[in-house]
């Protein structure tokens, strides 16, 4: 049984002599490029794919994507437009807001965002221009700020680039863009982490509502990439509400189980949040891509994501966004949402119960983050390599404090939101961490060619890494992806 939507037989067979033609005609021009795209499928096919960030979107998402709408230059809104021509991405663009707004219930949705970073640039600096620049103008009797005069807008520059920003630590979860210097949002603002509990590994709010009153941030910003529980934002707003700040959501990892309705009430950012960002292409299946809701205060600055951060739209990804949103509201898409959360129940249940150690100790959403450290003396670098040998993709991740740093690492993120597309259920998750395990189990950490211990080297004997990789095929070979769509 598969849960990639696929209304009818007759539609995967459509789609298999659209995907089979598109190929053809690649194949024509530079073979190379229609070789690559063939065997990415049949390596997808065969990956036990755990990476917490991908999913596999539905044919009729992926063939949305490739047409002539790529041609287009669309800069500007809906309905008015910096070039002629664009009627039709007008319609695309305003149904992919349609179905953002109508889904999660926001007053407002941008939908031309690249991506995660970039919609995460667009609401910094949404929030920046409500907040510094409208002010500002005001106060100069300015209507843009090209009307400003150089000392005017020399004061404006500093303080745009002057703000706080209070976000989640990057080893509790946290992701670059939410104020960390090697991204560009830790160049814009003065930031400050807050982090999780050592003793619970939960996020502590106490402790966060303590910083806010201290460090007194513009932006407060909630969401994670490698956090396994809920976060309150009810909560999260009355902290920021009581400190002056912005509350600010990326629920790039996360969206998927609020589109499903997973996450309701207080765990539900959307409500609480004056600006949510998200990905389109993690839990919610859709393509690659970003995407702003905001309530009404902010919709104006939203839509002036371009110029202010991007340049014209991708009128085919919009498309795109569309058809997976309309797929989105489908009810069996809610199904689909919590089968990815009782999928990550079970797979911890099935870890923990091999003696594995879980950060916080569990999981409500649709990630596991395994202390391989603790639980097999690897690191997360060497726990990754031992895994991909045998046949299961997952990423190394920090864990909270992590003694071996964002690079080696001491934990492995684990996610359920594509295999539970392909339709592997709570048995075959218990399966899935018995082969984990066997494999971390059997694996020691490596020496250098000198012999000096290495924190990237691992051993483990070939035979159980073909074993685990044999038994990873044949479990998989029970749910195919993409059913019926035969490139040959
Ligand atoms: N925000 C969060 C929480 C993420 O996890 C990610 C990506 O992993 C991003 C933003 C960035 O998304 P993108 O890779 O589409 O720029």
């Amino acid at each position: 049984m598969s849960h990639v939507p696929q209304p009818a037989e007759a539609t995967a067979a459509t789609a298999s002599t659209a995907f089979r033609s598109a190929l053809e005609v690649i194949r024509g021009v530079e073979p190379r490029v229609a070789d690559a795209i063939g065997q990415e499928l049949a390596d997808q096919r065969e990956m036990l794919k755990l990476i917490a960030s991908e999913n596999y979107a539905s044919p009729a998402t992926l063939l949305t994507m490739g047409n002539w709408f790529s041609d287009k230059y669309a800069e500007g809104t809906i309905g008015r437009r910096f070039y002629a021509g664009c009627r039709n991405v007008d319609t695309v663009e305003a149904l992919a807001a349609e179905h953002a707004r109508e889904l999660f219930g926001a007053q407002h949705a941008y939908a031309q965002p690249h991506s995660g970073i970039d919609a995460n640039l667009v609401a910094f600096w949404a929030v920046l221009a409500q907040r510094v620049e409208a002010p500002a103008l005001e106060r100069a009797g300015a209507r843009q700020v090209n009307d400003l005069t150089e000392q005017d807008w020399e004061t404006l520059r500093r303080d745009l680039g002057n703000q706080r920003m209070l976000g989640m630590s990057l080893d509790a979860g946290g992701h670059l863009t939410h104020g960390f210097r090697p991204n560009i949002s830790g160049k814009m603002f003065n930031q400050r982490s807050y982090g999780t509990d050592p003793e619970t590994g939960l996020l502590d709010y106490e402790a966060l509502r303590a910083t806010a009153r201290d460090f007194r941030p513009m932006i407060i910003v909630a969401g994670y990439s490698a956090y396994p529980r809920l976060v309150n934002f009810r909560i999260m707003r009355e902290i920021a509400d009581e400190v002056g700040a912005t509350l600010m959501v990326d629920m790039a990892h996360f969206a998927g189980l609020v589109a499903g309705k997973v996450l309701t009430g207080d765990f539900d950012p959307v409500p609480h949040a004056q600006i949510v960002t998200t990905t389109t292409h993690k839990s919610l299946r859709g393509p690659r891509g970003g995407m702003v809701l905001c309530d009404s205060s902010l919709a104006d600055q939203v839509d002036r994501g371009c110029p202010m951060v991007l340049g014209g739209p991708l009128p085919h990804v919009m498309a795109a966004k569309a058809v997976a949103l309309a797929e989105a509201r489908q009810d069996s898409f809610r199904d689909y949402a919590q089968r990815v959360v009782d999928n990550a129940r079970a797979l911890a249940e099935g870890l923990m119960r091999r003696g594995a150690t879980l950060v916080t100790g569990g999981t409500d959403n649709h990630l596991n983050l395994i202390d391989v450290a603790s639980s097999y003396g690897l690191t997360g670098r060497q726990a990754e390599a031992a895994l991909l040998a045998s046949g299961i993709v997952t990423n190394r991740n920090a864990i909270p404090a992590d003694p071996n740093g964002a690079w080696y690492t001491s934990g492995i993120r684990i996610g359920t939101p594509a295999l539970t597309t392909r339709g592997l259920g709570t048995g075959e998750m218990d399966e899935i961490a018995g082969l984990i395990d066997t494999v971390l189990s059997a694996t020691q950490p490596g020496t250098t060619k000198k012999g000096i211990p290495s924190k990237a080297q691992h051993v483990l004997e070939e035979k159980t890494a073909d074993e685990v990789s044999q038994r990873a095929t044949d479990l998989l070979s029970g749910f195919p992806l993409y059913p019926g769509i035969d490139l040959s």
